[in-house]
């Protein structure tokens, strides 16, 4: 199959689909209103065939790994049934899940059998009332039991993604970093984007990446992972003797935009072509016309942004971040 590449020469391989806006968490820098809690699907929501065909075209234009996000993927009502027809798809041979955890002792079992590869889970706290702050009434305890039964049931490398906060959970990075010591999980420290028109919120909470380093090397020596770990934008390296391994994905400190593979299907059915930008194209119109789908999704990777352009200090690339849509109604 030929290469599916956009004009600056970077190969489209993953698409990253959100299946629901809804989320049984609610993290105070996700979503711009706590009120909007629940799990009843949204008005304009894709249904599960639309997942299908929107697979299926951009299987067919190349793309082999699929990400499904949210809200929280794990509150829509057909998620297994989503998951198991993705994973059927010819092409497609990396699917993952991002999710906060909560519903995941219960369901990992069901998502491997109905053949999810792997998962990816947000953990912003490992201190049971700091998370039940960060996540407005979370139980951490819900999240750990998943992470165990996601290693049980063999949806690995189970990846840990914890946005760094400054003055909320920095003071746990230690600790985050330790788990890599004696667990077999990829630990990755994400940096705070102003998502959502939060650039207010920005300077109050972003903490460059640099911190992780400095704290890691004060717990055993680090080494380099090297490997580009299913192309996505994480750096790794490894403490000596540890099991798992520590990442960093820092978007503002220091883009990886002239190695993006992906498009963003939102759960009401817009492509965007970059998370930084406020472009997105409808896909509902298409979505019973698979040469008009084909069109709209290659129209997309036309769009992507010039990676020459992305600004290369964290300040200049914040005010860079033109998107208005919050987190949760993009799917990260
Ligand atoms: S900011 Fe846009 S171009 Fe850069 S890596 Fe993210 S999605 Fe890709």
């Amino acid at each position: 199959m030929r290469k599916l590449t956009d004009q600056y020469g970077r190969e489209i391989t993953y698409l990253r689909l959100s299946v629901t806006e809804k989320c049984n968490l609610s993290c105070f820098y996700c979503r711009s209103d706590p009120g909007k809690c629940g799990i009843e699907p949204v008005e304009g929501s894709l249904e599960v065939k639309d997942y299908l065909k929107i697979g299926r075209i951009a299987a067919g234009l190349g793309i082999n790994r699929i990400r499904l996000t949210g809200g929280e993927p794990l509150v829509h009502p057909d998620i297994l049934e989503i998951v198991s027809g993705l994973a059927n798809l010819d092409g497609i041979n990396d699917l993952s899940l991002t999710t906060n955890g909560i519903l995941l002792e219960k369901m990992a079992s069901q998502l491997a059998k109905a053949g999810l590869n792997r998962v990816n889970i947000s953990l912003d706290s490992l201190d049971e009332s700091n998370f039940r702050q960060i996540t407005n009434g979370g139980k951490l305890a819900s999240t750990l039991k998943g992470i165990d039964r996601s290693l049980d049931e063999g949806l690995k490398p189970v990846k840990i993604n914890v946005v760094l906060l400054k003055g909320i959970n920095e003071h746990e990075i230690e600790n985050f970093v330790r788990l890599t010591l004696s667990r077999e999980l990829d630990v990755r420290f994400i940096e705070y984007m102003p998502v959502g028109g939060q650039h207010g919120n920005w300077s109050r909470y972003f903490l460059p990446l640099d911190r992780v380093l400095e704290i890691a090397h004060t717990i055993a020596p680090l080494s380099i992972v090297e490997g580009n770990h299913g192309g996505g934008p994480a750096r790794y390296c490894r403490l000596e003797g540890a099991i798992g391994k520590l990442g960093l994905i820092s978007p503002l400190s220091r883009h990886f935009c002239d190695r993006c593979n992906r498009l963003r299907v939102t759960s009401d059915g817009k492509v965007k072509p970059c998370l930084f930008s406020d472009q997105e194209l409808d896909l509902r119109p298409h979505l019973d016309h698979p040469e008009q789908l084909k069109n709209v999704l290659l129209e997309a990777i036309k769009r992507k942004p010039d990676p020459g352009k992305s600004a290369s200090n964290s300040l200049a690339r914040m005010k860079q971040f033109e998107g208005k849509r919050p987190m949760i109604n993009i799917g990260g």
